[in-house]
């Protein structure tokens, strides 16, 4: 996944069987567990390298195998290499077909919370940055995994359905960020967030969000630390607001 986001990357995790010629379609599965579908690449005239690659297609909610298959309707082999043109046309479809219906987390109800799968999601979904800090997390280095963190959390789906009780986040961390989590003794992720937020001034609650102006992104879960406050905004504009009694004030 670091040599996904970062081209630069000195990582080469491909498995590739054979040559690759000029046009030949390459979908790349990541041994995850579940295995994952991530893209769909037009190689072009050098090849064995992601350089070669004309056009390029990434299914940004990493589907499970399972799932991928059940939309082409075809099996994924098991072992890299070239396959049927037949089977290969199926195999492109639900890249095409609909794509943004992997992002249903209903589809993922079945799985399990802490596999690499899920971690493997929230990197991709993380692009390299931390979701504590929001720095960008240097993918470049040869050490890059070393510093990178992955957070998971008890099944995510239950966030979509009623984020109010969320009780942990998934989340990519910086080192940094790892380690005040681990030395500030937080075992959830959502605690470790929510200390860098000030108290409540009228109730001393703890969970106070930090607000957001515009609209929140239909296709994502509202981070439970902040409150979006749609377009339109009273004056002054408040920059917490607590969870707890409801107060807001400016910071
Ligand atoms: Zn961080
Ligand atoms: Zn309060």
């Amino acid at each position: 996944m670091i040599a996904h986001l970062e081209p630069r990357s000195p990582y080469r995790p491909w498995f590739i069987g054979e040559d690759i010629r000029n046009g030949d379609v390459l979908i790349t599965v990541l041994d995850t567990d579940p295995r994952t579908v991530l893209c769909m690449e037009v190689a072009g005239s050098s090849s064995l390298d992601a350089a070669g690659v004309t056009e390029s297609w990434t299914l940004t909610a990493l589907p499970s195998v399972a799932a991928f298959e059940a939309h082409a309707g075809v099996a994924v082999p098991t072992a890299a290499g070239r396959v049927d043109d037949a089977i290969a046309g199926r195999l492109t479809t639900p890249f095409f077909t609909n794509p943004a219906s992997f992002d249903d987390p209903f589809t993922r109800r079945g799985e399990a919370s802490h596999t690499t799968a899920a971690a493997a999601r929230m990197l991709l979904k993380s692009a390299g940055k931390c979701t504590a800090c929001g720095q960008a997390i240097n993918l470049r280095r040869s050490t890059a995994r070393d510093h990178i963190h992955i957070h998971t959390a008890e099944n995510d789906v239950d966030h979509w359905a009623n984020h109010e009780s969320a009780h942990d986040w998934p989340a990519t961390l910086c080192g940094r960020c790892q380690t005040a989590m681990t030395e500030g003794g937080f075992s959830n992720f959502l605690d470790y967030r929510f200390s860098f937020h000030p108290s409540c001034p009228l109730c001393a609650a703890s969970q106070t969000r930090s607000a957001s102006i515009g609209m929140p992104n239909p296709g994502e879960p509202v981070p439970p630390w902040t409150v979006p406050l749609g377009c339109i905004v009273t004056d002054p504009v408040p920059g917490w607001i607590c969870g707890g009694c409801g107060y807001r004030w400016a910071t």
